[in-house]
């Protein structure tokens, strides 16, 4: 899971849309995700089902390695 996230970031297809929001360029579509209140949640099948997906761990190594830098 975590080294699909890792792809994922590291092909560029996490793409932020506003403070909160995302895109992500899955091998199956572009999936919706959006960090709230220190939650992230996914509109794909798989976050639907287990509550966490390879697109919403992405997203959160991403907002974590920006507060390490900021
Ligand atoms: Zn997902």
């Amino acid at each position: 899971m975590i080294d699909k996230a890792l792809r994922l970031l590291e092909s560029g297809r996490v793409e932020r849309l506003d403070g909160d929001r995302y895109n992500v360029i899955g091998n199956h579509g572009t999936y919706s995700v959006v960090a709230r209140d220190g939650k992230v949640t996914c509109t794909c099948a798989g976050f639907q089902s287990r509550r966490r997906c390879s697109h919403s761990s992405a997203v959160t190594i991403l907002r974590s390695r920006r507060r390490g830098k900021s």
